[in-house]
Formats: C-alpha cells, structure tokens, sequence
C-alpha cells in the first residue's frame, strides 16, 4: 500500500490535522455525495442461533474455509505450541476482555494496549465492508490507494486513519477474510521473529468473537473494534461475506471512532514525533 504524501504530515498537530481532513470531509459531501447508512439497524452482535456452539462453528469454519493452506503453512510448523495455546484459550472462562466496542486480547484495556506501541509492530487492520461503495480500490479486495486527490477516499473514515499513520513499524491492512488476518499475523511473526508484535482491527461482533481463540492461538497481544451498521450476524451472512457477497456498509459509531482515533494519535506520537 502506498504510504506516500500523508495529509497528516502537513500539520504541525493531530488535532489540526484531524480538523482539516473534517473540514474537506464535509465539503465534498455536497459535491461528491457517496451512498452512506441512513440508519443504523438495531440487530444483534450475533444472532441466538449462532450464538450457540460458536467455538466449535468457529474451528470448523477456519479448517474448512483453509484454502491457502494457512494451518499447514504456519500453525502445524509448531504443532505443540500451537494447539497448547489453542486448548488453553477455549477452555478459557474469558478468552478476551471486553470493554464496549473494544475487545482486547490478552490485554486488560486500552492502557494497556498503549504502552505496547512504542516497541511493537503494529498492524492497524479495517474489514472491507467498511470501504465505502465507490472505492476506487473496489469493495473486495486487500488494497486501498487512499489516494489525497480522490473525492471518495477524502471522505472514507478508513482514507482518514491511512493519512494518520505513522510509517515505522506499522503495517496498514484491509482485511477480506478471516483467514487473511491470520495469514498476515503469522507471516509478520515469522518476518520480524525477534519483535513484538501488536494489532488494532475493525470487525464485525462475529468476527471478532470468532477470532479469539486463533488470536490466542498465535499469542498475539491485541485489540479488536466492534463495528456497527450492516453486520454479519449470521454464519450464513458471514459466510457470504467472506466470499464478497456483502452490500451492506458497516462503520464505527462516532464515539467508539473517537477513541480509535485517540490509539491512532498515541501510535503516532509513540513511533514518529511530529515535527
Ligand atoms: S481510502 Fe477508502 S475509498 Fe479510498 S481506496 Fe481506501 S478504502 Fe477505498
């Protein structure tokens, strides 16, 4: 992904530069207006029916939907560690704290999360139902030019966070499936063997509680952001989702993007002092 000529760069401060970005925001709301939520459906994180057995649904998805072979190629290289840490996080009371919309693995809270920034690398990860309709990167897919031109990209919440990242130690992902998630996790622990690893993803209720004990798995310490709007709720939806099957937008409600955005400043300011 391109990481070049970041608006945020401009600025002397984040909040200035979070001002801009709001202010342009707004203004091509007239001129370029995209096909937003009009309203938020009022539905379950995860339906009653998928509630039940989920961990279990959860372990029969991800072996049957493997089809990069990820379980081979990384999680059987290290077949104790890997199904010791699996075992200890589903018999788990708690496999993951949550607080809100923030789900945190291995981690207590947000705090907690912060103080791991400095020394990690961090991967900040969007669903791809977040990306608007008009993405000029297409809806399914990994990719997202955030282009600073572009009258789509300068009013997408996910274009807003891709101008704010700082570029050392920071990996920026959009993330089509589950099994892609944990392809870059394992991929990144397998690069960087001697560093700590951190992330801060946006996904859907299921998603995120289907995650856990895979996350717990990997041993990675990290946070998941619950999103809103035109969930998967269903393993149906999910399922269907997974393969692009998915015309609805999902967002962050504007008090949980608030803080996201407040993690996203305290990563700047712990990887690249503004100037
Ligand atoms: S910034 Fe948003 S609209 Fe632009 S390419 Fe990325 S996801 Fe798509």
């Amino acid at each position: 992904m391109d990481n070049k000529n970041k608006l945020w760069d401009d600025h002397p401060s984040f909040e200035e530069a979070e001002k801009a970005w709001d202010q342009d925001a707004l203004k091509l709301k007239d001129s370029h207006p995209l096909k937003i939520l009009k309203s938020l459906p009022e539905i379950p994180g995860v339906t009653k029916e998928t509630a039940k057995f989920l961990k279990w649904k959860s372990l029969k998805y991800i072996i049957g939907e493997d089809k990069n072979n990820l379980l081979k190629r990384y999680v059987l290289k290290k077949p104790i560690k890997h199904i010791m840490s699996y075992i200890r996080s589903i018999i788990k009371k708690k496999a993951y704290i949550r607080s809100g919309d923030f789900f945190f693995y291995g981690l207590k809270n947000m705090e907690q999360f912060h103080s791991l920034l400095k020394d990690s690398r961090v991967i900040v990860g969007f669903s791809y139902c977040q990306k608007p309709h008009e993405c000029p990167s297409k809806r399914f897919t990994d990719q997202c030019i955030h282009d600073k031109n572009h009258p789509v990209c300068r009013q997408c919440p996910i274009g807003k966070i891709m101008h704010a990242l700082p570029e050392e130690k920071v990996i920026p992902l959009i993330i089509p499936t589950i099994h892609y998630i944990g392809e870059k996790i394992f991929e990144t622990l397998q690069k960087y063997p001697e560093e700590n690893l951190t992330f801060i993803i946006t996904a859907c209720e299921l998603t995120l509680k289907m995650f856990t004990d895979f996350g717990n798995m990997a041993g990675v310490k990290g946070v998941g952001v619950r999103l809103d709007g035109r969930i998967c709720n269903t393993m149906k939806a999910f399922h269907l989702s997974e393969n692009g099957i998915k015309p609805g937008l999902t967002m962050l409600l504007k008090e949980t993007e608030k803080q996201f955005l407040q993690s996203i400043s305290t990563l700047r300011n712990s990887k690249k002092p503004l100037s």
